[in-house]
């Protein structure tokens, strides 16, 4: 018998604790790591060369939205096959549990509109094996996939199992009704929640348009609901907030860590032009990182999460939206099933001069604002630019051709056999903002919504463009703190003691890097959504072999079909610090 399952040798180990890399071998046994050295005597199973390759430890998304993808799907991607080999879902506020068998419709339509997932997805893919919280997280631990992944308990269910329509229409809950919450958050965390989490932004609408149960919920509410966490289970409380009385929402945070002394933490983006109805100050997360750094000065473990390049939608045919997508002979030729036919009909100079002369039938707020704004759209091409400049926009692509800015675009995107997309950045693009965010000591590098907006975001690799943006080609980091952004900091602070280090005894999640190499490619429609939907996921080159709890899931981007992904209940123990073996 072999002397370790896996042997991965003469690689650059970057440990995730942000120590000087170094060249060893790494082996594996039984999932953990058994030993690194710089030559380790000994027979594996599968031998692995690493040479010039860097050794993480595997990456942790803390902002994710597979709450219906972990259900029925084994494979989570878009992170899984970006290097990520453990996520939490349930993220603001929004999810399947609890949930009574008549609030079905009313959490799809709220995930449908929240968070874009096709409500047909939902329906066909959801099974509903579960009605409270710890069931849901059974029905989880059930289901075999590629990854580890955690839950939150989302505000949202809890608010409309206990409260009913009241929930729904946003009434103030009663001390009852408050009473019956905290029992079922308390339930929730002991059967191995991550934490609590909402969303307080006016910005998240269900399917139908109506605000989120949550929003406008009591700050008393929040507060009594995370006065049920607990630091010494590791806890975290998580919300997305427009930040209208920045003090007020971030003292939701402070007190509920400074009486439990679990964490918080919260959503924080730059915007360069806040919309109406959220705090309209543009230096608002400066303000935020100086409340972080007061509460955490106070000893109170609160952290931003931020993200390592502006949250972008993409817009073409095969997005969600276009600046087309609504016009009213662009929706015949899109109802045309045949790819071939309706790129034909959309190539046709009449077809076309007749889409440029039409107007978007009611099209989403967002088609609304940012139809003509062709100094703030890009064209996506490789190697992708996440951080543009106005001389890469549309704006600037059609006036040195000399044409009109619409009339570019709508060729732009039948290029590449329709493939072709656009990118439009929601947050800042400001190079300068993000660096800040990314240096500064008490913000997460998260929010990838991974499995959220399937038709319109595909952010989950921002991980990865930490590394290839501002590790490798900005030296704004260097790899060691580059990679402990993406793996040690996350994981302790969601009290996952087991992973985000390399180290023996440690939870073997390893990923095997080209960092050289490593590049994003475009993101690309497949057709496997439940009930026949779309969503877009994207793939990288350079991530040689991802593997968890010591069995590769992945080598060159291509699943191995092993599924050693569990679920996390809570609070991870570090390993004891043994004698290497
Ligand atoms: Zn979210």
């Amino acid at each position: 018998m072999a002397d370790f399952d896996v042997l991965i040798r003469a690689g650059q180990i970057v440990d995730g604790t942000g120590a000087a890399p170094f060249i060893a071998d790494l082996a594996i046994r039984n999932g953990r790591i058994a030993q690194i050295a710089p030559r380790i005597a000994g027979t594996a199973t599968q031998e692995i060369d690493a040479k010039g390759k860097a050794v993480t430890p595997g990456f942790v998304d803390v902002h994710t939205h597979y709450d219906g993808q972990a259900t029925w799907d084994s494979h989570l991607a878009p992170s899984s096959n970006l290097g990520t080999t453990t996520v939490v879902l349930g993220n603001c506020g929004v999810g399947f549990a609890p949930c009574r068998k008549s609030d079905r419709d009313v959490l799809v339509q709220l995930m449908e509109g929240v968070e874009e997932i096709p409500g047909s997805a939902l329906a066909a893919g959801i099974r509903w094996n579960w009605e409270s919280f710890p069931e849901f997280l059974d029905a989880l631990e059930s289901k075999p996939r590629d990854i580890d992944v955690a839950a939150f308990l989302p505000h949202a269910p809890l608010r409309v199992y206990v409260m009913g329509q009241r929930g729904v229409d946003r009434e103030d809950a009663t001390p009852a009704d408050i009473e019956a919450m905290q029992k079922l958050v308390r339930e929730a965390m002991d059967a191995g929640a991550v934490g609590f989490s909402s969303s307080r932004t006016m910005l998240h609408r269900s399917s139908s348009g109506e605000s989120v149960p949550t929003m406008g919920a009591d700050v008393k509410e929040l507060k009594a609901l995370g006065g049920c966490l607990s630091g010494e289970q590791g806890h975290v409380m998580q919300f997305i907030s427009d930040w209208v009385d920045a003090d007020a929402e971030f003292g939701i945070l402070r007190d509920v860590s400074a009486k439990t002394g679990a964490k918080g933490t919260f959503t924080l983006v730059a915007l360069d032009k806040p919309p109406a109805g959220m705090n309209p100050d543009p230096n608002l997360w400066r303000e935020q990182l100086e409340r972080l750094e007061t509460a955490q000065a106070q000893g109170l473990d609160i952290r931003g999460q931020v993200i390592s390049r502006p949250i972008g939608v993409l817009l073409g045919h095969p997005a969600t939206m276009s600046p087309f997508y609504k016009r009213p002979t662009y929706m015949q030729a899109a109802a045309i099933a045949d790819k071939a036919q309706r790129l034909a009909m959309l190539r046709d100079p009449a077809i076309k001069a007749q889409i440029l002369s039409e107007k978007n039938d009611r099209p989403h707020v967002f088609i609304e604002l940012f139809e003509h704004a062709f100094d703030q759209m890009y064209p996506m091409e490789e190697p992708i630019n996440y951080l543009p400049n106005s001389d890469d926009s549309v704006a600037a692509c059609a006036r040195r051709e000399g044409r009109e800015p619409m009339e570019w675009l709508y060729d732009f995107l039948l290029g590449n056999e329709g493939r072709n997309l656009l990118y439009t950045p929601l947050t800042s693009k400001s190079g300068r903002v993000i660096a800040e965010f990314l240096k500064h000591p008490h913000t997460i590098s998260a929010l990838g919504d991974g499995g959220a907006h399937v038709g319109s975001i595909c952010d989950s690799s921002a991980n990865l463009f930490l590394l290839t943006r501002w590790v490798r080609d900005e030296k704004l980091l260097d790899l060691a703190q580059g990679i402990r952004r993406i793996t040690h900091d996350p994981a302790s602070f969601f009290s996952m003691n087991d992973r985000g280090v390399l180290a023996p005894g440690m939870k073997a999640d390893i990923n095997i890097l080209d960092i050289d190499k490593l590049m994003l490619k475009t993101p690309r429609k497949v057709e496997d959504l439940p009930g026949g939907g779309s969503r877009f996921i994207q793939d990288c080159e350079g991530i040689e072999a991802t593997f968890v709890a010591g069995e590769m899931i992945y080598r060159n981007g291509v699943p191995t079909g092993t599924l050693p992904g569990k679920l996390v209940r809570g609070l991870q123990a570090a390993p004891a610090r043994g004698p290497a073996s």
